[in-house]
């Protein structure tokens, strides 16, 4: 049995890109189009936003009272009180079409995000890497719509979805070094079933991938390339998750309002919203960034 609530109410334009900070016991998640990031206290279930001035794409936890996020072409400090921002490194500054996307630490603490063109020109994003002592990588080039980060269980192994591609694509991933090698197709998303956006892993190594424009989670055995569990959110545009809570066995959703016409949202009345869904499985940590 699987128990699906809706926990905010928030109907934000475009939820996203959720992460949890097990010290402070709540769950962060951005509003990228409203500019807003959203803080979730498990304990008082409570929600507050902190506006910031532009675009903000993704949110991991950092030290007591920081947060780490990307804005439209830049990785920040923010401090979730003042809601004070300090740049760290910024990116594709001169692309103005551009704008960061999703973005997560590895298990060893480096911070990844991918871009994409605002319009969805496809190939002209990128995916970077950013370590602790602030180097910025470039890792991919020629990316539409960069999503979906996660690292299996023993951290050889990473997951990346370019959302337009419909596929899940895993790489042999070096630990000490944050490279990849040897790309393969490990899940491909069905057309039916929409587009492969945020996804988050469990600790035995499934993949549960958010469906844009499919109104779904679904659990995936990446190894086998099997479909395990399908579940359905009553809300179409379904963008990400991540696994919080004290036994870190509450998958968090984020979901999306933007784009859909007046009829559609009549019928998805919490559509912009946060939902929680308890399931039977341990998730995967989210890894925090500290700078070195
Ligand atoms: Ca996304």
């Amino acid at each position: 049995m699987r128990e699906l609530s809706l926990v905010v109410d928030a109907k934000v334009a475009l939820g996203e890109g959720p992460s949890w900070d097990s010290a402070r016991q709540c769950v962060y998640w951005v509003d990228i189009l409203g500019k807003n990031l959203h803080i979730y206290d498990l304990k008082t279930q409570t929600d507050r936003a902190v506006s910031v001035p532009e675009y903000i794409t993704s949110v991991v936890p950092s030290t007591p009272g920081e947060v780490i996020v990307t804005l439209q072409h830049g990785f920040y400090r923010l401090d979730i009180q003042t809601g004070r921002l300090e740049v760290i490194r910024t990116v594709e500054e001169d692309m103005e079409g551009n704008r960061f996307n999703d973005g997560k630490c590895d298990p060893a603490g480096r911070l990844w995000a991918g871009t994409m063109a605002i319009d969805e020109t496809r190939f002209q994003g990128n995916l970077y890497r950013m370590g602790r002592d602030k180097s910025v990588v470039k890792m991919m080039s020629g990316v539409s719509i960069s999503n979906g980060l996660a690292w299996s269980p023993d951290a050889t192994v990473m997951y990346y979805v370019d959302t337009p591609t419909r596929e899940v694509v895993a790489y042999d991933y070096q630990l000490d070094s944050g490279s990849l090698e040897n790309p393969r197709v490990v899940v491909r998303i069905p057309e039916d079933a929409g587009f492969p956006d945020g996804m988050t892993i469990d600790a035995e190594g499934m993949l549960w991938v958010a469906h844009w424009g499919g109104g779904r989670i679904s659990r995936w055995d990446p190894v086998e390339g099997k479909l395990l569990e399908e579940v359905p959110i009553p809300a179409s545009r379904v963008t990400s998750c991540v696994f919080a809570g004290e036994n870190l066995n509450e998958l968090y959703i984020t979901t999306a309002r933007n784009g859909l016409d007046e009829e559609t949202l009549r019928q998805e009345p919490d559509a912009g919203g946060l939902f929680r869904l308890i399931t039977d499985v341990k998730g995967s940590p989210t890894v925090r960034f500290e700078l070195g």
